[in-house]
């Protein structure tokens, strides 16, 4: 899966999710699924984290090839740590949208080590899709239509991500002022 299909589609599942458990659609859980759906391709050197990792996707693709053990359950259970040790909206999301990732690559043709460092093994579901085919095209416009329909017709998503967004603005124009203020005194 290609990057923009990655964080539509984590994004799709992250908001039946809310929707499911009533969990609120946070601007915070938002950044933290796209930033998670990335993730795990930090092992290629041309994808799209792997460009913005300062040369850190080289020596993971080195040691561990690309979908190698960052798209196993171990990687992903390893990064779900954080939501232990710091629990919040943002580290939520960012378990997800890596999970959401890995599902996502499971069922591509090539598949992925789900059971890596354990097992090398990476079973072939049946129905499965080429990275960068047209039928990936087609599923991007299917989960971009979704995701839209979810967010806009369901009003407490809506709702809660747009305030959210804007106490995550404000909060910011805060720190800026007082940082103005320390700066001219
Ligand atoms: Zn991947």
């Amino acid at each position: 899966m290609r990057y923009k299909t990655h964080i539509v589609s984590s994004l799709t599942a992250g908001a039946s999710l809310s929707i499911m458990l009533s969990y609120p659609f946070h601007i915070g859980y938002v950044i933290g699924i796209c930033f998670g759906s990335l993730l795990p391709d930090i092992d290629e050197p041309q994808s799209f984290v792997g460009r913005r990792s300062f040369g850190l996707s080289k020596h993971v693709k080195k040691r561990y090839g690309h979908r190698g053990i960052t798209h196993s359950l171990f990687a992903w259970m390893l990064v779900s740590v954080v939501i232990i040790i710091y629990p919040s909206f943002f580290t939520v999301g960012i378990s997800l949208g890596y999970l959401f990732h890995l599902i996502g690559d499971f069922f591509s043709v090539s598949s992925i080590p789900i059971l890596s460092p354990f097992k090398s093994v990476r079973p072939k579901l049946p129905i499965t899709y080429k990275t960068g085919s047209f039928t990936e095209d087609i599923l991007l416009y299917i989960f971009t239509f979704l995701l839209f329909y979810l967010v806009f017709v369901n009003e407490n998503l809506s709702f809660y991500l747009i305030q959210s967004t804007s106490e995550l603005v404000s909060s910011i124009i805060h720190i800026l002022m007082d940082y103005l203020k320390t700066i001219s005194k």
